[in-house]
């Protein structure tokens, strides 16, 4: 049948290699459509997304001034390579120093995160004067599924494929001040150690020979959400010693944390070097990713040959793609408004944990952005599951809740909640009132 099939009527199980997933076990509903918050299936059903999918569709589904902008563009110009300008290109990278406040940097733009930490990499290198220096990252980040990716990570999941050290690459232990690595009694404490401990790594391995720290400054794949003393101290431990600090704001940015970019909530004076984008970037209308870079960074590589970038990079039908999300965030005061939601979304998620012991700590509320933390005893924190298995009631509790039409993304033992940041207040209500309901049901206390 081939191309000749009917929309509709084929099965994705039967032709698509499907990422992050068991390819023998993939079985999903297909998407037809959706609008605001919602995805509409092809069996006719509506599904409220808790999740952006994967916490991308900041947007929403099909928001309209996106759908627009990318039929404006289409008629004008699809495409145009890095060899010639494109105005959409130049109208987006302005809009992002912008909300960066990153006056005089420059926007090296990528097709997605990954490819966004790889140049962030390879221009810090450059700017360092060390084309293979050291890059510190942290245990149980992730920063993508590329090669590099993979080594900057540090993912259980993937760790066996990449030799990170090859690649110069080291990890040193999280903010994770649940669980905290380094003992600490308090959150405060926890951060200032997770910071120390990068700085002691700068130090051992010496700063001449490092040329970047890349951290998420908040939300991240695996559920770790540093407490507010770790970014200061990260930032001045990075500045005394002459490495380039680079946010990795692929999942944060964009109001995910209530603010353009999560690290702001720390103020000018803690901005990163570089920073590093994608997902919320275009609302996930179409792919797109981007290394903001800084002034001081910028002058650094201006006069040098920068031996970078894939054939599609900064595609101009991506680029209005961005430009509408960025001026729709601006227009429809989306980052206040997650910032707003998400500290009302916070303060409910705490009483669930008061009803539902399984909720060991609960985490986020910067914006709309939280995770569950489920443990099998609040006492010792043990996890529900090992690290990174998912417990069966989860997996349990996930079924049950898309076949009453909400969607969860869930890793390991964390629930995490990361809706549009156009989802209607009545729906996050009715969402978190049915996530109490399937708590009682699949973890009766
Ligand atoms: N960095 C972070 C913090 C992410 O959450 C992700 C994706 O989830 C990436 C990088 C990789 O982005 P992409 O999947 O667009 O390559």
């Amino acid at each position: 049948m081939g191309i000749e099939a009917e929309q509709g009527t084929r099965h994705e199980a039967d032709s698509v290699l499907h990422s992050w997933c068991v390819p023998a076990q993939w079985d999903a509903p297909t998407v037809v459509g959706g609008q605001g918050a919602w995805l509409h299936l092809a069996d006719g059903r509506r599904v409220l997304d808790f999740s952006s999918l994967a916490e991308c569709s900041h947007l929403g589904h099909q928001h309209p001034a996106l759908v627009a902008a990318i039929q404006a563009q289409a008629a004008q110009l699809c495409f145009v390579t890095n060899q010639w300008g494109a105005q959409v290109r130049a109208e987006l990278a302005e809009a992002l120093l912008d909300a960066a406040g990153f006056a005089g940097g420059r926007v090296f733009f990528t097709l997605g995160g990954a490819d966004a930490n790889e140049n962030a990499v390879k221009i810090a290198r450059l700017a360092s004067g060390l084309p293979q220096g050291a890059v510190i990252t942290r245990d149980r980040s992730y920063h993508g599924a590329s090669f590099l990716g993979m080594a900057l990570s540090g993912d259980t999941r993937t760790q066996a494929f990449v030799d990170a050290a090859a690649l110069h690459v080291h990890h040193v232990p999280p903010p994770y001040a649940y669980r905290c690595p380094f003992g600490s009694d308090t959150p405060a404490a926890c951060g200032e150690a997770a910071a120390q401990a990068v700085a002691q790594r700068i130090d051992a391995l010496g700063p001449e020979r490092v040329a970047a720290v890349l951290v998420e400054p908040n939300a991240g794949t695996n559920g770790i959400v540093p407490p507010d003393s770790y970014w200061p101290a990260l930032r001045r431990a990075t500045r005394e010693r002459g490495t380039w600090l680079i946010a990795d704001e692929v999942m944060s940015g964009f109001g995910r944390c209530g603010h353009w970019f999560a690290w702001q909530k720390h103020g000018a004076e803690h901005a990163p070097d570089l920073i590093t984008c994608a997902k919320g970037l275009t609302g996930a209308a179409l792919p797109l990713g981007a290394v903001i870079v800084s002034a001081a960074v910028y002058e650094r590589i201006a006069r040098q040959p920068l031996m970078a970038g894939l054939t599609y990079c900064g595609h101009p039908l991506c680029c209005a793609a961005g430009l509408a999300a960025l001026r729709t965030y601006r227009d429809e005061g989306l980052i206040d408004r997650s910032r707003r939601l998400g500290a009302a979304m916070f303060t409910r998620l705490q009483a669930l944990q008061r009803r539902h012991t399984v909720i060991g700590d609960v985490r986020g509320g910067d914006g709309l952005f939280a995770v569950l933390d489920l443990v099998a005893d609040r006492a010792s924190r043990a996890p529900l599951a090992p690290w990174p298995q998912m417990p069966a009631a989860l997996s349990a509790l996930l079924r049950d809740a898309l076949a009453e039409g909400l969607s969860f993304a869930a890793r390991g033992h964390l629930l995490i909640l990361a809706p549009p940041l156009v989802i209607a207040e009545a729906e996050l209500d009715q969402a978190l009132d049915r996530l109490d309901a399937l708590l009682a049901r699949h973890f009766p206390s």
